[in-house]
């Protein structure tokens, strides 16, 4: 372990040390209550042995700055993925063994007391039960940590679809929350969706198999994902189907964006003989924007385009289409 010794009596803490070391353990000195707490908030301590009586600040301050200190690192240090001094032991060493000297000590924080004058076995009782928490307190701070890691990845394999990688349902759910927040409290500004359902897919399954029509499937995500800003969200709407939410964006200029994705997975030029005149896998795609002069709820507007992507269905597919 490491053990910072604050200790004002020369001889006492030459000693110590030496006795600590002798244990096999790290032994930070200091000879006062303030070099202590620098050197504490510098370098951390698994034990902190501190005499009661110190010039500048007496082990009881240091005991109650020390326990302020972990409070308040404490948690942010088992997220930092280090839980190293989550807690630290505190053994008062006093001449003062008085009850009520005791239970000041106590209140303020500190573990243990050792009292002088202090006996080699004592010592070394007292710091194998510091080792003994101290072993507990690693573990369960790795435990928090570790279960808050499965947690936070859980968290996003939850929200994600599991064939294409895309954010699923679950996850648009959530970010149209956020979206209506904001335009409650910011007013509106424009957003558009792209709603696209791949052509005739029912028709490729049937003459490649489901598998290949699943890797149909994640290849169409992968050309989405890689070509759409950093700001732009794709999501698995159903089966064959994918949206796109852009933020700041017009129809006009989403209804750019739905044509170059359509002409790129045109250009992939995947065989899907049933799908004609092309005979290539394609995907129709319907555009509405979301601004400040229309009243419509999200739900609407996803409406809209959906009744957009029918638009370009019904015009003869593979083609973009803005509702207006
Ligand atoms: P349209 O051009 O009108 O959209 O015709 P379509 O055949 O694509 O539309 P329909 O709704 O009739 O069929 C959708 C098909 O998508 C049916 C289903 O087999 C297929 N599909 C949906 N989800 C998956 C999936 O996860 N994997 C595979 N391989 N196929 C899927
Ligand atoms: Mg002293
Ligand atoms: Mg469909
Ligand atoms: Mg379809």
């Amino acid at each position: 372990m490491q053990i910072l010794l604050a200790e004002d009596d020369n001889d006492i803490r030459l000693i110590l040390k030496a006795t600590i070391e002798n244990l096999g353990h790290v032994c930070l000195t200091a000879e006062d209550g303030i070099k202590a707490w620098g050197i504490y908030q510098a370098k951390g301590a698994d034990v902190v042995i501190s005499d009661w009586l110190m010039p500048g600040m007496n082990g009881l301050e240091l005991c109650k700055l020390i326990r302020e200190y972990s409070n308040s690192q404490g948690l942010t240090r088992t997220k930092v993925s280090l839980p190293g001094h989550v807690y630290t032991y505190f053994i008062f060493l006093t001449a003062l063994d008085d009850s009520a000297h005791l239970q000041e000590g106590i209140e303020a924080g500190a573990d243990d007391y050792l009292t002088k004058p202090l006996k080699i076995q004592e010592l070394t009782f007292r710091l194998r039960v510091a080792a003994r928490i101290m072993g507990l307190y690693q573990k369960m701070t790795g435990q928090a940590y570790e279960l808050e890691r499965l947690n936070a990845n859980l968290s996003l394999e939850v929200r994600r679809d599991a064939l294409t990688g895309l954010h699923n349902r679950l996850r648009l759910t959530e970010d149209l929350e956020t979206i209506k927040a904001s335009l409650k409290r910011y007013g509106q500004p424009s957003y558009a969706a792209i709603m696209m359902d791949i052509d005739n897919f029912k028709q490729f399954n049937d003459t490649y198999g489901h598998q290949a029509g699943d890797e149909a499937l994640k290849i169409t995500a992968q050309q989405l994902l890689a070509n759409i800003r950093k700001e732009d969200t794709a999501y698995r709407y159903g089966g064959e189907e994918f949206l796109i939410i852009l933020p700041h964006q017009s129809g006009q200029k989403a209804l750019r964006v739905a044509e170059k994705l359509r002409q790129i997975i045109e250009r992939l030029q995947i065989s899907h003989p049933q799908n004609l005149p092309s005979g290539i896998l394609t995907i129709s795609t319907g555009v509405a924007e979301l601004t400040p002069n229309n009243p419509w709820t999200l739900e609407e507007w996803l409406d809209a385009a959906d009744q957009a992507l029918y638009q370009a269905k019904q015009t003869g597919r593979n083609r973009t289409s803005l509702y207006r």
